[in-house]
């Protein structure tokens, strides 16, 4: 881009008006879910015995006939039509980034040379996308059997625009998942089996736990026009280079601030959009930088609540466009400034509407509060590394460690009366608990104060933190699909809680009569689990450098390298986890490993490749142009003035001379070497191995460069310069 055209882009942009929303004549409670196919259009469009049968397949798991099947196709096909819909995709969530679709027209040869159109149970139920390219670490080489795509009845089909989307899993023919819902679900299965035979401990009539997701997304927003003209953005996602503006985040003048008036229009045009399309948008404000925002829906039932986000993910950037913006999603878009995270608010509760995580009024209930606690903390520290797997990525690791962040370090804030609490218990013995009547119980819990709730003061600091009815993960990233998180953490908490109880049978005296024996049983086994997992538990400053020198000493996983960071998957804990819990073979962890570290590799090697480019194409072209002008500045001086005179003068220029040579040079033979990086790592052959090479060699020297072309960006001529700044692209007029 020429400097002329820099400044009519940013000029464009700060032209800019808000675009005009129209307001809906509904209420959001009218056209809240429009374009799902949900229960209430369900009972409209299906006959009632199919309806019965949707009803028990969505609830509890009963086998779809394909007699059913295809009547609930007739009856979609029949609401989509009236919608102006003419196409069909199975939408499922590959290992790559986002969501992928393949669409199929409704229509038919009807046989008379007309078409009719046509949607059959078995469309809905299968099919088998030609998705040879999709990643799949070796599982399904392409001339082999070929992946296909089956319908998740648990989360309803929608319309976006003219197709019918069907929420689907994605395996290969042999079974192996090759997506990330395949294997959420099977934790979540083995989750609920676990926590309700936990459940029933404390409650006899529990059918069945679910588990909860509330999402936090945070996002930037640019003006399409300065995105534009930034290459590194466009293919990255992150700016490479950029020096920071005089005025960042340092007033905290936009956390919660007004917001900017075309933002508005936006959020309000996204939030209709996603309320139509089902997704309970609540809360949205400003976020700490510039430009940064957040927006976040009331929590839902995990697997719709992962296909929610899918969903607005999609619908952020689309919607975005069409304002003007473009939606970053990117964990660290700029330098210098927050970072954006999602987090993954988690809780289990039961069908018959008790949240497992919270506490309760009576003693019963307060001691399956501390046993849910306690076996999650288990969860958490058994497998912390494993955690830290889940949300890894090349992207994410701009953010973790830095310092607004979650650190690279899995530990659990509990907050004083909790921590209390379990030091209580583990202090008391097992005579202070008894039975008064049959159902009453006395048991040594202290009263815990409902205020507890509000009460769990913040440590922003913590990655996994518990706040009153739930525990916050906030270490997944904002591009990440929650699925990632979430597999790992149902599973492992499945499989404590598989423990739990395996422990707790054991230790009751009667298993089926006194209920004094089964709760000294559950205190007992708590008692030990509160010391084994106490490592787990910090409430201090988890940016401090103390901490990390601790939480080594404390035996917890503190390896900051990506590459290194995914070994943990194939660690014995997690593998042995993973097949008690039945959600992943070791042959699965393998292949999704083999795509996290070629993943990883790719991206490094992108920006490499669009930084070197910048580099060599855009930055020292006018660093030498501009430095020309000075030697010639230099020269002309020298011709009009006196000798003395006009080196005094020049003094000055010739200082900025050896600055933009000593600057350029460092540029140009750094490049040269972060060709030759890349060169040597893709040589190697070995997944792990190359992503380890991108990760120590390439990305350093990157990192390296960066600031001496921040540095020149200082120092150049603005009319020059060819790339909009940070102070053009965060700050939206
Ligand atoms: P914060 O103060 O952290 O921003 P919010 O009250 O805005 O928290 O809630 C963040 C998310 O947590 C929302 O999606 C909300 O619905 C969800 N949430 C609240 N309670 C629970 C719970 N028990 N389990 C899971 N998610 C929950
Ligand atoms: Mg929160």
């Amino acid at each position: 881009m020429s400097s002329t055209l820099r400044f009519t882009v940013v000029g464009e942009a700060f032209k800019k008006k808000p675009v005009e929303v129209p307001t809906p004549v509904e209420r959001p409670s009218e056209y809240f879910g429009k374009y799902v196919f949900d229960r209430k259009k369900m009972y409209k469009y299906l006959p009632a015995p199919v309806y019965e049968k949707m009803i028990d397949v969505i609830d509890n798991g009963a086998a779809l006939d394909m007699a059913t099947a295809d009547a609930v196709a007739e009856g979609m096909k029949r609401w989509a039509v009236e919608l102006g819909v003419t196409h069909i995709t199975h939408w499922f969530q590959p290992l790559t980034e986002g969501t992928a679709e393949k669409h199929d027209g409704f229509v038919e040869h009807d046989g008379k040379g007309g078409m009719v159109e046509e949607f059959t149970g078995k469309q809905l139920v299968q099919q088998e996308p030609d998705a040879s390219s999709f990643p799949s670490g070796g599982i399904r080489s392409t001339f082999e059997a070929r992946g296909y795509s089956a319908w998740d009845p648990a989360s309803p089909v929608f319309v976006l625009g003219d197709t019918l989307m069907i929420p689907t899993v994605f395996i290969s023919y042999t079974g192996e998942a090759l997506d990330y819902k395949a294997p959420l679900k099977k934790a979540l299965h083995a989750v609920n089996k676990a926590a309700t035979d936990v459940a029933r401990y404390f409650y006899p009539d529990v059918k069945k736990v679910i588990s909860n997701l509330g999402w936090e997304q945070e996002y930037f927003l640019v003006d399409e026009s300065l995105y534009s003209a930034r290459p590194d953005l466009l293919m990255t996602g992150r700016t490479l280079m950029g020096h920071d503006s005089a005025k960042n985040q340092q007033m905290d003048d936009h956390y919660f601030g007004a917001i900017p008036e075309r933002v508005v229009a936006f959020m309000r045009d996204l939030e209709i959009q996603a309320l139509e399309l089902g997704i309970p948008c609540k809360t949205r404000h400003n976020e700490v930088a510039p430009n940064q925002f957040e927006l976040a829906p009331i929590f839902e039932e995990t697997n719709l609540a992962v296909d929610h986000n899918m969903l607005m993910m999609s619908t952020m950037k689309r919607v975005a466009r069409k304002h003007g913006f473009r939606c970053l999603l990117h964990e660290k878009p700029f330098a210098g400034v927050n970072g954006s995270g999602k987090h993954n608010n988690w809780s289990l509760a039961t069908d018959t509407g008790i949240l497992l995580h919270a506490p309760g009024k009576t003693p019963l209930d307060n001691l399956r509060f501390v046993t849910f606690i306690v076996e999650t903390l288990m969860a958490v520290y058994r497998h912390n590394g494993l955690l830290k797997a889940s949300i890894v990525s090349a992207t994410n690791a701009h953010r973790l460690g830095a310092n607004e962040a979650p650190p690279a370090i899995i530990s659990s804030f509990l907050g004083k009366q909790l921590n209390d609490l379990l030091d209580h218990l583990t202090n008391t013995t097992d005579d202070q608990i008894s039975l008064a009547g049959k159902q009453e119980m006395h048991l040594d819990i202290p009263q815990i104060p409902e205020l507890l709730i509000d009460n769990t003061d913040r440590n922003r600091t913590s990655p996994f933190a518990f706040t009153g009815n739930r525990f916050e993960f906030r270490a997944v990233g904002s591009e990440a699909n929650c699925a990632s998180a979430m597999i790992a953490l149902n599973a492992a908490v499945a499989e404590a809680l598989i423990d739990f109880k395996k422990r707790v049978d054991e230790r009751r005296l009667t298993p089926d009569s006194s209920r004094d024996s089964l709760f000294n049983a559950i205190l007992s086994v708590l008692r030990e689990d509160i010391r084994t997992c106490r490592p787990i538990l910090f409430d201090g400053n988890g940016y401090s450098d103390e901490w990390k020198v601790e939480a080594k000493k404390r035996g917890l996983d503190t390896e900051a390298s990506v590459p290194l960071v995914i070994d943990r998957y194939l660690d014995d804990a997690s593998v042995k986890m993973f097949a008690r819990t039945n959600v992943f073979t070791r042959a699965e962890l393998n292949a999704r490993n083999e795509i996290k570290w070629e993943t990883y590799t790719k991206k490094i090697q992108i920006e490499a490749r669009i930084f070197g480019d910048l580099c060599m194409n855009h930055i020292i072209p006018v660093a030498i142009c501009y430095q020309s002008q000075l030697i010639d500045n230099v020269h002309k001086l020298k011709e009009i003035l006196p000798s003395e005179q006009a080196d005094k003068l020049s003094a000055t220029n010739m200082h900025l001379i050896e600055e933009i040579s000593l600057h350029s040079s460092f540029i140009t033979e750094n490049v040269g070497r972060l060709i030759e990086a890349r060169r040597v790592a893709n040589r190697i052959s070995d997944e792990r191995e190359k992503a380890i090479a991108y990760h120590d060699t390439v990305a350093p020297l990157m990192e390296q460069i960066r600031y001496h072309v921040d540095k020149l960006e200082l120092i150049v001529d603005d009319e020059l310069w060819p790339l909009p700044k940070y102070r053009e692209l965060l700050f939206i007029r």
